[in-house]
């Protein structure tokens, strides 16, 4: 097991209806040690790519990437949830549909903050039937940008996202692929990986 998964094991909450809670350490309460060999990682697996912004959506995404960010010298825009009246000048909008709040929301960006020069690396906390990714994908294709790749920190394997856009063609690292897990003996297996 790489540091992750064995924080996943130890802290990891394995809810009813396939949702894996980990707020102690990253996405309510937030483990920065943690954050930064996530950060590490990313920079390790995303070597030699010529990113020079990272793009998330709020708000579990936030910290993760800004941490990231650090190793890879890039600015990090992230996709706001909902109309904001400080949002100015035109928008990249896409629909997204949401795991944990079961609604649509629309996602969206300032047009100014990604443009045709961006070779962007998305970031964020889950990767499950990746509507969320999915959005951020169409973000970064209407600003004309380029996804040089997708950075996940817990993918659940067993929905569809992963393959969806490993399907589409492009470099996704998630740190832990959980293969199954069971709200009832809390037990969580992982898919092997070689990285
Ligand atoms: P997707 O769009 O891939 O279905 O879901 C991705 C988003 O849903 C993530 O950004 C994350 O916020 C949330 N999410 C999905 N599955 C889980 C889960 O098992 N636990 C938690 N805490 N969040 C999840």
């Amino acid at each position: 097991m790489n540091f992750l998964e064995e924080r996943i094991v130890r802290d990891g909450i394995v809810k009813e209806g396939n949702v894996l809670k980990v707020d102690s350490f990253l996405n309510h309460q937030m483990d920065i040690a943690l954050f930064e060999k996530i950060g590490e990682e990313f920079k390790r697996r995303f070597e030699g790519k010529p990113i020079n912004k990272i793009l998330t959506i709020e708000a579990s995404g936030i910290g993760i990437a800004c941490i990231a960010a650090q190793h890879f010298k890039a600015p990090v825009v992230f996709a706001k949830k909902a109309k904001s009246i400080s949002l100015e000048g035109e928008m990249l909008v896409a629909e997204v549909e949401s795991f944990t709040h079961k609604c649509k929301n629309q996602v969206i960006v300032a047009k100014k903050f990604l443009t045709e020069k961006d070779r962007v690396l998305i970031i964020d906390d889950f990767l499950a039937n990746g509507c969320a990714l999915q959005g951020l994908i169409q973000i970064v294709q209407h600003a004309g940008a380029v996804v040089e790749g997708v950075g996940i920190v817990i993918e659940k394997g067993f929905q569809p996202g992963g393959t969806i856009i490993r399907n589409l063609g492009y470099q996704l690292e998630s740190l832990a692929i959980v293969e199954s897990m069971d709200s009832g003996t809390g037990e969580i297996r992982f898919r092997p990986q070689d990285r």
